[in-house]
């Protein structure tokens, strides 16, 4: 039972930027993670 940080992004891992591949997977290139805007933290809503 592993206790995973769940203010990581699950969108990029915590990583803060995302793989894109190609479709024939030859171009890859890290775009910023635009769930997290590229902290890789899963930061809650506070627009209030
Ligand atoms: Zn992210």
């Amino acid at each position: 039972m592993a206790q995973a940080k769940t203010d990581d992004c699950k969108h990029c891992e915590g990583l803060g930027y995302v793989s894109i591949r190609d479709c024939v997977g030859s171009v890859q290139y890290e775009s910023t993670c635009q769930m997290c805007g590229g902290t890789g933290k899963n930061e809650p809503v506070d627009n209030e």
